[in-house]
């Protein structure tokens, strides 16, 4: 199966070198570090082309001609930070002009590819003001334009949300011949890869992490967020199931493994790390509220057949893979 991945060196595509894969990054020099640390895989079996910014138009034309021809795409590119001054070129172009883009370009230039998996997020589903008891696949975040602009939170969500939408309805208006799989993730934590010169800055989701093992954390846990989570390999591996399987056509899925709070983490490190059980507070308290929302990851499991990591085991590997980058 050739598969293009999108967004090659963030921290969920790493996960997802899967296959005979060409991933997309912005720079000769990112594409050639992802080599370097991949030097043992044959050409065919990773490779890299390069699109610099997936809000301008017609990105991917290039990128989507591949030979030999796709069969898939998995589009994980889209900014996922705070650091915003605009919020619609900062995070709402790149990610709906992003996903519109990348569809357009394979109708028309990729007739070969059967199935493409986009990464959304919970981010596309939550509504702060009011969760709905069970979070499932037919919850939709409700932010209009207007609010996508507030902060940058609610920027990030709308941009997410608002390029989910634009996919279903491309789907529904051009009715094109492959099919889509979203795939709905609330906090992604797990180990980060380590190519030498990409991941010296830490994805916005294990911030945390980092946090906490420096002490910035010593004197109060900063609030929880979300109380979802899931681990980079089951959502890796969800991408994968959804590219592989009939049954997860144009099917949004629901990819969360529970409930936690940061005092749940903080409480796994200091018990298995204990050298630095000194940077975290003497007794972490949990923030979650007793009527939390629920979640229902039901079709994730039975359509994808996943199995969710625990809570414990992500958080060691994570704090591992950081401890390695020398933290
Ligand atoms: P990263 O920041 O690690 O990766 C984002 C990727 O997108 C990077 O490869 C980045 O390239 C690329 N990218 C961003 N903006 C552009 C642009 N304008 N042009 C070209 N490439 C761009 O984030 P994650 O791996 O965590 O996120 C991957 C996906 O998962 C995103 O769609 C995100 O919304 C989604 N997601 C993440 C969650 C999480 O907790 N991490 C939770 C739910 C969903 P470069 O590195 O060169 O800047």
């Amino acid at each position: 199966m050739k598969v293009l991945l999108t967004g090659g060196t963030g921290f969920v595509a790493a996960h997802s070198y899967r296959h005979n894969v060409v991933v997309t990054v912005r720079s000769v020099a990112k594409g050639q570090s992802i080599l370097a640390k991949y030097h043992d895989l044959p050409n065919e079996r990773l490779s890299y082309t390069v699109v610099e910014d997936i809000a301008v138009s017609h990105a991917f034309d290039d990128a989507v001609r591949s030979d030999p021809p796709l069969d898939a795409v998995i589009h994980t590119a889209s900014p996922f930070h705070y650091n915003v001054t605009d919020p619609k070129k900062d995070l709402l172009d790149p990610a709906i002009i992003g996903t519109t883009g990348i569809l357009e370009s394979i109708k028309r230039y990729a007739p070969t590819v059967r199935r493409v998996v986009i990464t959304s997020s919970f981010a596309s589903m939550i509504i702060p003001a009011a969760h709905p008891r069970i979070y499932d696949e037919t919850v939709w975040n409700s932010v209009t334009l207007d609010e996508a602009t507030k902060d940058a939170t609610t920027a990030y969500r709308a941009s997410k949300t608002f390029a989910e939408r634009a996919a279903w309805d491309f789907i529904l208006k051009e009715r094109p011949s492959f099919t889509i799989s979203t795939i709905n993730p609330p906090s992604i934590f797990g180990p980060i890869a380590d190519y030498a010169g990409i991941a010296t800055t830490i994805n916005t989701s294990n911030e945390r992490f980092r946090d906490m093992i420096q002490g910035n954390m010593q004197d109060g846990l900063a609030p929880t967020g979300a109380f979802l989570w899931v681990d980079v390999r089951d959502v890796a591996e969800a991408h994968a199931k959804a590219m592989e399987t009939e049954e997860a056509a144009n099917k949004r899925f629901f990819i969360v493994q529970g409930h936690f709070t940061n005092a749940d983490i903080a409480n796994i490190i200091k018990q298995e790390f204990t050298d630095r059980a000194a940077k975290l507070p003497e007794n972490p308290l949990s923030d979650m509220p007793n009527d939390v929302y629920g979640y229902d990851n039901s079709q994730s499991k039975v359509v994808l057949g996943l199995q969710y990591r625990p809570l414990r085991q992500c958080v060691i590997d994570s704090v591992n893979a950081l401890l390695e980058k020398g933290l």
